[in-house]
């Protein structure tokens, strides 16, 4: 089979056409993301069906503007089967302005099938449909032209079977009563793949935050501020700006001159000379607005808390491999050490509103986790298994 890139935007459109009739599809893409941060899009590959078979097209993303393709995802009518979707949505979303709407990830469908978390998308096929996907193309530069047949090739493999996967996970899902789980997780792909990061908090994400004293916090807010600014204006990676080790000893040290800041391990010289006076002044006006550390620095654990919570992250996995479900669905460290924190505090405080709390996770193992808490049950190690005894 010889496969043409679609270059012509009639095309691009015609294409559209066909597959709102087909009511579903799904779509990959390949993209260079190297000293980028939004990554350039190569190719868009799309399958869907068309009298009984399987339909496909690859768009040059390169050479023609697929914004009539894109917009497909976000319309809601349409059913849109992606594997792994995070990056994709992401990228749709940061180039054509495209919010994701009816999607169908085979990846977390996967997870909630006890079939791994994070399974690639290789493994899938062999499982479910047994084909193998010759891997050897998977490291081609994308925006090159012209493309071989073999690359070709490949890049339509990520899409060519995955409408019958699709079919055959939604089955499996159905029989298990798990379909509305994986379409609320679906939900947050979508969230999270369309959030766009506020400068001001960018601080909040950089690990090692909680470790600063006011002052530094507060540089370090402006100076997180400052490199997201720089990271939007020219498309560079955050840690080409500069890293966030660095940014945190930076400020751990209150560096308020350029040069102070390019003797920080791991600060490149360019960006110093770029940005080094920016980032000298962000700090130099972020040490003057201090950040009150004890109200973010809540949830840091005693050694004994730790136990508690490394017990509960326990049940969790228990409850998980009996469901046959990927933990990180149910439950993250992050949320366990905060339910640990809540569950040891003196004073009366409402409970935290945290997802394994409530709806199905409550139900596999939230309540679980407050029975434990409560006393009423207790973990046991018996038949060569951790189970629940009251
Ligand atoms: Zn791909």
């Amino acid at each position: 089979m010889t496969i043409t890139l679609i270059d012509d935007v009639v095309e691009v459109a015609k294409i559209a056409k066909r597959i709102q009739v087909a009511g579903e599809f799904a779509i990959d893409l390949e993209f260079v993301s190297e000293g980028r941060y939004i990554p350039d899009l190569a190719l868009m590959q799309l399958a869907w069906r068309e009298s009984g078979k399987v339909a496909t097209a690859i768009i040059d993303c390169v050479n023609v503007d697929a914004s009539e393709a894109a917009k497909l995802v976000a319309d809601d009518t349409l059913a849109t089967v992606i594997h792994s979707g995070r990056q994709d949505l992401q990228l749709l979303h940061q180039k054509f302005g495209v919010v994701a709407s009816n999607i169908f990830d085979t990846q977390i469908a996967a997870a909630f099938l006890g079939m791994g978390e994070q399974l690639g998308l290789a493994k899938l096929l062999a499982a479910m449909v047994s084909v193998k996907v010759d891997k050897s193309q998977q490291f081609t530069k994308w925006t090159k032209r012209p493309l071989t047949a073999k690359q070709l090739d490949y890049a339509l493999s990520d899409v060519l079977h995955l409408l019958d996967v699709s079919d055959m996970l939604q089955n499996q899902l159905d029989q298990r009563g798990r379909r509305t789980w994986c379409d609320d997780e679906a939900q947050s792909l979508i969230a999270v793949s369309t959030s766009q990061t506020d400068p001001e908090t960018a601080y909040l994400s950089i690990r090692g935050h909680q470790s600063l004293k006011p002052k530094s916090l507060g540089a370090l807010a402006k100076l997180a501020a400052l490199r997201a600014n720089i990271v939007a204006e020219t498309n560079q990676p955050p840690s080409w700006v500069i890293g966030d080790k660095s940014m945190i000893e930076a400020c751990r040290r209150l560096t308020t001159s350029a040069s102070a800041i390019g003797n920080i391990r791991g600060v490149k010289p360019n960006a110093i000379k770029r940005w080094g006076k920016e980032m000298a002044k962000a700090i130099e006006h972020g040490k003057s607005e201090p950040i009150d550390i004890g109200r973010i620095s809540q949830d840091v654990l005693s050694p004994e808390q730790q136990s508690l919570s490394s017990i509960l992250v326990g049940i969790v996995a228990v409850q998980c491999a009996e469901e046959e479900i990927a933990n990180r669905f149910v439950a993250t460290k992050k949320q366990i050490d905060k339910l640990t924190s809540w569950a040891t505090s003196n004073v009366d405080k409402p409970q935290p509103d945290l997802p394994v709390l409530s709806g199905w996770r409550l139900e596999l193992v939230g309540q679980a986790l407050l029975d434990f808490l409560a006393g009423k049950i207790a973990i046991v190690y018996r038949d060569g298994a951790l189970r629940f005894s009251s």
